[in-house]
């Protein structure tokens, strides 16, 4: 560790304690300035990795697996640095490596990047990532990436500065597989071996056509988005899969085994089951200790705005992130098993990390809401009149309330049973403390 990097490291932490001092927290700031004034940085501390640094790529629960591998394998006594707030660019992987070090050196067994995709070609050059996770690939923040072909295209990339890293993807996924395939590199899979859900004949998915010949692709079911067992002349097709998901159970908190293994955890939606497959999987591949791994996943939390549950008073308030189709259709799914459900709240913003374009909420299902047992919508948000305008046009009546905290004040007006609340990235964090706030109060 030379001087030069010491002073980077230095700065960059005194910088970081004054803008927590201002009430700023996060991993981006010390990354900018400790990449601009020692550029090696980053280099230089995640070498310093004793065993393994798994990168987490794919649209949607990346965090969730990357926290959860972090938060299992410190339980099983292994030193770990992760950049668990989700700042998941190259300034903020560097920040992370910058906090976690001490006198310039990092005592690290593990590291667990969740990245960013079109980020991850340019961060993986200064990583030793020996396991890359694609979780699913969704259309996602249409206009900062465009196409999902995009997406595919970077993530291409950044395996191709990696040659001897080993991939795990998501085999229900034909445009993970897909990837997988056209990057030449062995790899392994997860995904459910049998149908659970009625699909969603409705919804808008990727991969129609076959990723390999432009064919239509055929599918024996889907599980949700384009997530299913498909198969296209060509012969490519859903590959025999390495970690089989059989058994699933939905009625009370999440129920299945991975090849032949039983797994229980309290909380909901049928995607989180993916999201333990892969960290379960991930294990397995580097081989890491894992004898307690059923009772440790049993025990996690996730993350705000992951199925968050709130008591307020006599009503049951459910947090969830919805910021693209697949997760908004997710969400319409949780509801449809909920009979509980009394009221929901839809707030959605367009600003820059959300997106500037909500064209996407014309992919959402939101007719299926019709099904469900709920008799109140409410809109927020700076496009929560757009919102309304969508749920509108599929006969849907709903009331729009610009202010989100105004929002949530009435949804719990009339104290309904449960209530849910979906928004999108900038709504989360005043949704979060804020009914933290009114749940400490009514407690
Ligand atoms: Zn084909």
């Amino acid at each position: 560790m030379n001087l030069r990097h010491l002073m980077a490291i230095g700065v960059a932490k005194t910088a970081s304690r004054m803008s927590r001092l201002i009430g700023k927290q996060g991993q981006n700031l010390p990354g900018t300035i400790g990449l601009r004034l020692s550029p090696g940085i980053l280099r230089d501390l995640s070498a310093q990795v004793k065993q393994h640094t798994v990168m987490v790529c794919g649209t949607n629960g990346k965090t969730t697996v990357n926290n959860l591998l972090a938060d299992v394998t410190e339980q099983n006594g292994y030193q770990v640095v992760v950049n668990r707030t989700g700042a998941n660019q190259r300034d903020g992987i560097t920040g992370s490596f910058i906090l976690a070090s001490r006198g310039g050196k990092i005592k690290a067994d593990l590291a667990f990047m969740e990245s960013d995709e079109a980020w991850s070609r340019y961060t993986i050059r200064d990583l030793p990532v020996d396991l890359m996770i694609i979780t699913n690939l969704f259309r996602d923040q249409l206009d900062r990436y465009g196409e999902i072909d995009t997406t595919v295209n970077f993530l291409l990339e950044a395996i191709s500065h990696k040659p001897d890293m080993k991939l795990l993807v998501n085999g229900d996924d034909a445009l993970c597989v897909a990837l997988a395939e056209k990057s030449g590199r062995p790899y392994d899979t997860f995904g459910v071996e049998e149908p659970v859900l009625d699909h969603l004949a409705d919804e808008t998915r990727e991969a129609t056509y076959c990723p390999m010949c432009d064919q239509k692709l055929h599918y024996d079911f889907y599980h949700f988005s384009q997530l299913g067992h498909f198969r296209c002349s060509c012969g490519f097709q859903r590959p025999d899969i390495d970690y089989k998901i059989t058994d699933v159970d939905l009625s009370d908190g999440l129920k299945f085994h991975v090849n032949g293994q039983a797994f229980a955890v309290p909380y909901r939606g049928f995607y989180n089951i993916y999201n333990m497959a892969a960290v379960i999987a991930a294990m397995d591949i580097l081989d890491l200790r894992r004898d307690d791994l059923a009772r440790q996943l049993n025990q996690f939390k996730p993350r705000a705005g992951r199925n968050q549950e709130f008591v307020i008073g006599n009503t049951r308030l459910i947090l969830n992130l919805a910021k693209n189709p697949a997760g908004f259709n997710q969400n319409i799914q949780s509801l449809l098993g909920d009979d509980t459900a009394e009221k929901v709240l839809i707030g959605i913003n367009d600003n820059e990390p959300d997106g500037r374009d909500v064209s996407w909420l014309w992919d959402v299902a939101v007719d299926r809401l019709k099904q469900t047992d709920v008799r109140d919508i409410i809109t927020t948000g700076a496009r929560g009149a757009d919102m309304a305008l969508r749920l509108k046009y599929d006969g849907i009546e709903s009331h729009y309330v610009p202010q989100l905290t105004k929002a949530i004040d009435q949804l719990l007006a009339d104290e309904p049973e449960v209530g849910y609340v979906l928004v999108n990235y900038t709504l989360l964090d005043t949704a979060y403390e804020y009914l933290t706030s009114l749940a400490r109060r009514t407690q």
